[in-house]
């Protein structure tokens, strides 16, 4: 076994099931047809635990991107999440309501979205959150800039994934036309981020003031990882995971082995099964619900496992991954 030096950041989205209706154009975008408690509390009962007991059998930590909307649907949050940071996890800001086009709204609903979620954080758990991530993976300049002045000290919404961005992409025409010639859907509340993603570094780095894309002395970024090009440039993310054979999860997990720094983004709904929520829509919709989720999870700690052997250290949080990566 290889000396464990290498740096690996576990994290997992809290997206409610009002997101998943949002991306799939079904129910209406986020904020017409708002969340009910319905949406959330699976997140907190039953995929949370799941999660937990996951890191916990693996010797890890991780961080928590919480939208801070949930803090008004489930009493006791803010004393539930305290609990997760005396046990060693990290909980940080996924922005206020998540909002898929948050790079598109005004400044003003931006710095409401970001600064107001980090305040919600300061509020319920005593200290100020060091870590943003923005709904769907979209970044510019302008957000690094407001993610910065509201205080945070890293951002972790990097995708340089030309798979996902060119997938991502396709799905939002369908939905578009889809909600043109079916009036009743409407289209997704996803958008496509800044193309100049492709061309940013792929391992955890400071971003220029001028372009979150290139290297300079300003917020610190940690990228989703993905897969090297020759292995598809996947991202190395639950959703992946779960829907690749073990021996394939194996595979990719090596490809990924010459890293200095590894992140894994689960989401949720990863630890999830379809029949816990009445998710037999969104069953048809994101294929990795229809896994089950015993082999999801021997799929995920098959990914551990190899990171482990690669000489990578057991999952941490993304504030204390940032300490275990040289030269930032
Ligand atoms: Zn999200």
């Amino acid at each position: 076994m290889v000396a464990a030096t290498k740096a690996l950041a576990l994290s997992i989205d809290l997206d409610d099931l009002a997101c998943y209706r949002a991306i799939h154009g079904r129910g209406g975008r986020l904020g017409k047809r708002p969340r009910t408690e319905a949406d959330i509390l699976p997140i907190y009962r039953t995929a949370l635990p799941r999660f937990r007991h996951f890191c916990e059998a693996n010797k890890a930590r991780a961080t928590l991107f919480l939208p801070t909307i949930h803090l008004d649907f489930i009493q006791g949050l803010g004393a539930e999440l305290r609990a997760w940071v005396n046990d060693g996890y990290e909980v940080a800001s996924h922005s206020h309501s998540h909002p898929y086009a948050l790079t598109r709204l005004p400044r003003g609903l931006q710095q409401a979205e970001v600064a107001g979620s980090g305040i919600r954080i300061a509020e319920a758990l005593g200290a100020h959150p060091k870590g943003f991530r923005a709904p769907g993976y979209t970044l510019s300049t302008e957000l690094a800039r407001i993610i910065r002045e509201a205080g945070f000290h890293y951002d972790a919404s990097l995708m340089r994934s030309p798979v996902y961005v060119g997938a991502k992409g396709v799905a939002i025409s369908l939905k578009w036309l889809q909600s043109v010639r079916f009036q009743r859907r409407s289209a997704s509340a996803s958008i496509l981020g800044d193309p100049r993603v492709l061309c940013a570094p792929t391992l955890p780095y400071r971003m220029d003031e001028a372009a979150f894309h290139r290297r300079g002395s300003g917020l610190l970024e940690w990228p989703i990882s993905c897969t090297p090009t020759y292995a598809g440039a996947m991202p190395w993310i639950g959703t992946l995971l779960a829907l690749l054979p073990e021996r394939a999860v194996r595979q990719l997990a090596r490809t990924v082995a010459h890293r200095s720094a590894l992140g894994i983004e689960f989401h949720a709904i990863d630890f999830l099964e379809a029949s816990e929520f009445g998710g037999a829509e969104l069953k048809r919709l994101q294929p990795e619900l229809r896994v089950p989720l015993n082999a999801r999870l021997a799929r995920y700690a098959i990914a551990l496992a190899q990171h482990a052997r690669d000489g990578f250290a057991p999952g941490a949080s993304l504030q204390d991954a940032f300490e275990q990566v040289d030269g930032l």
